[in-house]
């Protein structure tokens, strides 16, 4: 019997995979361009209260670090925190709670936050995988109102991101896997523990969040157009 190598690269493969990835990228492209279109533009969340209004950050008061990556023949080491004359960020911060996050490539949680009489700030670090991260600020004092932050955190570009109290967090897991380290301030508190809709980030980012997956508290959170946090807790 005479045996012939197959070659499964054929130039009809070959197309629709160049096919693909030209549809992919061309999307991609026209996702950028009309997110970066809305969110400069300014988009009035509510228009009568003009309570919310969405535009591009930064945030202030947010403080993004990267850090260096040692990588060799065993795996790799990158340090995420260091006090002393340089610290890792320009304010202090006190570990009351540390807790992991693991997530599935398309998982959305958020847009979380410990509002009063428990304010939490948060350090978080991206350990393994890759994400989006979504900041938006709700502070009523703050002169970034409404600005809504986007960080891009890999693991092969370690990174921690310090939010300030009343300042709402949310991702989306691009990998399967993704770990993302949580650091808090105080202590969790069920009773101030608030959050809105992945919505108001999701309308700019159709593509990216169709069919994202979200916890039964997440897709039940309240939109962010009117809304207003009260807590349960005795003041
Ligand atoms: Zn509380």
């Amino acid at each position: 019997m005479e045996l012939r190598a197959v070659n499964t690269c054929t130039p009809s493969v070959f197309l629709k995979w160049v096919s693909h990835i030209y549809a992919f990228v061309y999307y991609a492209c026209i996702e950028m361009y009309l997110t970066c279109k809305d969110i400069l533009e300014t988009v009035p969340m509510n228009p009568e209260s003009n309570r919310f209004t969405l535009n591009l950050g930064p945030i202030d008061g947010v403080h993004v670090t990267k850090f260096p990556n040692y990588p060799d023949l065993r795996g790799r080491l990158f340090k995420v925190y260091a006090e002393g004359p340089v610290p890792s960020f320009p304010v202090r911060f006190n570990t009351f709670e540390h807790f992991f996050t693991e997530s599935k490539k398309g998982v959305f949680r958020g847009m979380h936050f410990q509002g009063a009489p428990h304010s939490a700030a948060k350090v978080i670090t991206i350990v393994k995988g890759s994400a989006i991260d979504f900041l938006i600020d709700i502070r009523q004092e703050s002169p970034t109102l409404g600005s809504l932050q986007i960080e891009s955190l890999s693991e092969m570009t370690p990174s921690s991101i310090y939010i300030p109290e009343g300042v709402a967090h949310g991702y989306i897991s691009l990998s399967d896997g993704t770990i993302i380290s949580y650091r808090q301030d105080v202590a969790f508190c069920g009773n101030c523990d608030g959050g809105f809709s992945g919505e108001a980030v999701s309308q700019h980012l159709p593509i990216i969040f169709a069919n994202t997956i979200r916890s039964e508290k997440d897709l039940n959170l309240p939109a962010l157009e009117g809304f207003e946090f009260h807590s349960r807790c005795l003041q």
